[in-house]
């Protein structure tokens, strides 16, 4: 058993504290939203009354939160407005070892790192792939970047909460694979929602159409896993209203990181950059919390209630 820290118990965070909790380790929680640490309680894990005590004696730290700055507020200490800086890499003994699972930009984590490493603590940005299913089910993929080393030691750990385990290169080789997968996943989901609606406006069923095209070529992950049209798969979003999944606004944070990440490679990204514009429009349009295969609505004219 491992006394583990865990940071961040939304979507996705919640149900990877619990799978931790699960497997027997000690997992001390903190969240800012009261409900999601109800949750957590049900799931068996210790809840903190803050982030610092969260990880007070404890040798491995995750965290799960949005995006860049909830990360550096939290680990370096820089303000971020009402969230307030934390520090908390002060807050841990020297050799232990914190695990950002947030997708965040390439230079948060190589500064979350770095800092990390002058004070004597181990990091790795390990973002993940899978989905709230994947990490309710503990089959998420995390894609890490770090040192060998300390990707082996994190492995145990990680394996409680995921099944492919992927060493991506050094510290921020992790986010740099993850943007180029969700730049894609952006491009198929608008991709199937663009070819259902044209089927079903020429009168197919959606589900019949799914069919067809998940045993033909235009088969994708999308389409098999996570189909954006309501009632075809069960226990996706889309048959929920569009609810607790992967929101529109994190995918549009992730597409804009996969656009600096293009301006400093120099790398031409016309699609991703249609994709980006896509779902920033259909953000516009009051679906931001929305599931990002709600993307749906823009093809048919309609935003989802
Ligand atoms: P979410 O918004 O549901 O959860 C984030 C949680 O962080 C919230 O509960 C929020 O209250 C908490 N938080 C923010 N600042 C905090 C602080 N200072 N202290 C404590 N808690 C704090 O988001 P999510 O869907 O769980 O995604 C988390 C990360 O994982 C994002 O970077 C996202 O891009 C990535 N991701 C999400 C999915 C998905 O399908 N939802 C899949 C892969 C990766």
């Amino acid at each position: 058993m491992t006394r583990i820290g865990f940071i961040g118990l939304g979507n996705m965070g919640g149900p990877m504290a619990a799978n931790l909790a699960r497997a027997g380790h000690a997992v001390q929680v903190f969240d800012l939203v009261p409900e999601s640490l109800d949750r957590a309680i049900k799931a068996g894990c210790i809840v903190a009354g803050d982030a610092r005590e969260a990880v007070t004696g404890c040798d491995l730290a995750i965290s799960m939160l949005p995006a860049g700055d909830h990360v550096r507020a939290l680990w370096l200490g820089e303000s971020a407005g009402e969230r307030g800086g934390q520090d908390l890499l002060g807050a841990l003994p020297t050799g232990a070892l914190v695990i950002d699972c947030s997708t965040i930009d390439v230079a948060s984590a190589r500064a979350v790192g770095t800092a990390a490493k002058a004070r004597g603590i181990r990091f790795l940005d390990a973002p993940v792939s899978g989905g709230v299913a994947g990490a309710a089910a503990g089959t998420l993929t995390f894609i890490v970047g770090g040192e060998s080393a300390d990707f082996e030691a994190a492995k145990p750990v990680l394996a409680c909460m995921g099944q492919n385990l992927f060493h991506a290169g050094a510290l921020g080789a992790g986010q740099i694979a993850k943007m180029c997968n969700n730049m894609l996943l952006a491009i198929h989901m608008a991709g199937t929602a663009e070819a259902l609606a044209l089927g079903v406006k020429e009168g197919l069923d959606p589900g019949v159409l799914s069919t067809i095209m998940g045993k033909s070529s235009g088969n994708n992950w999308s389409l098999e896993r996570y189909n954006p049209w309501p009632g075809v798969m069960e226990n996706v979003p889309a048959s929920r209203n569009y609810e607790g999944g992967f929101m529109t606004r994190l995918m549009v944070k992730d597409l804009g990181l996969a656009m600096a990440l293009a301006e400093h490679a120099h790398s031409a990204v016309p699609m991703g950059a249609l994709a980006r514009n896509l779902f920033n429009l259909h953000a516009s349009q009051g679906q931001e919390c929305k599931d990002f295969s709600s993307i749906l609505a823009l093809y048919l004219g309609k935003a989802q209630g």
